[in-house]
């Protein structure tokens, strides 16, 4: 029966959890799909490698950058409308019993953000086919959505080199 997992809290290692398993799951040929929610405009290195899990695994980017940081000059409902996109390819997904796994990368984040809805969300994952795992990542997931997750880690941050003034590095956190 299909798991819902959520890779949540503050520190590092949210996503890269969800692509260790998309790399785990592939050595059993299984099939599924990573839907990033906020992040789009940016190379991230998965984006290519995730490419060499084909066509097992696939990328979709719906997300339209990094929300109200940085470069940020869309408004939001720029960043709205590309999540409601995010959110019924999602929905498409979850329902395909083709998909072993399919991972929402951020959407516990966009949800935060007031992007998209918890009761849209919600409504996806009880849409959700019965076999297909489903895993939910971004800080900030809702009381009820770890209440309907079957496994729930909080990524805690004890130190991140971004403190320190390191700035990312190249394979390691993007
Ligand atoms: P990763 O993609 O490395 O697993 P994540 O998914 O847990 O990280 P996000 O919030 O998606 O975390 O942030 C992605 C980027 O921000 C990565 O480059 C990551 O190293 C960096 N990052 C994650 N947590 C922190 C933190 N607590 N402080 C500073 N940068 C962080
Ligand atoms: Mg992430």
């Amino acid at each position: 029966v299909g798991l819902i997992v959520v890779n949540t809290g503050g520190g590092k290692g949210k996503t890269t959890a969800a692509l260790g398993i998309m790399l785990r799951a592939c050595g059993y040929n299984m099939r599924g799909v990573m839907i990033q929610f906020i992040k789009g405009s940016w190379f991230y290195g998965e984006k290519k490698s995730l490419s060499r899990l084909s066509p097992n695994f696939r990328l979709i980017t719906a997300g339209k950058g990094f929300v109200g940081i940085l470069d940020d000059k869309l408004p939001k409902e720029e960043h709205q409308r590309a999540a409601k996109e995010a959110l019924d390819i999602a929905v498409d997904e979850v329902r395909n019993k083709d998909n072993d796994i399919v991972v929402l990368d951020e959407i516990n984040y966009a949800i935060h953000l007031g992007l998209i809805s918890e009761v849209e969300v919600i409504s996806m994952i009880n849409q959700k086919y019965p076999t297909v795992h489903l895993i939910l990542t971004g800080n900030f997931a809702t009381e009820q959505i770890i209440n309907l997750a079957d496994t729930v880690t909080e990524m805690k941050e004890i130190k991140h080199a971004y403190q320190k003034g390191k700035k990312a590095q190249i394979g390691i956190d993007y």
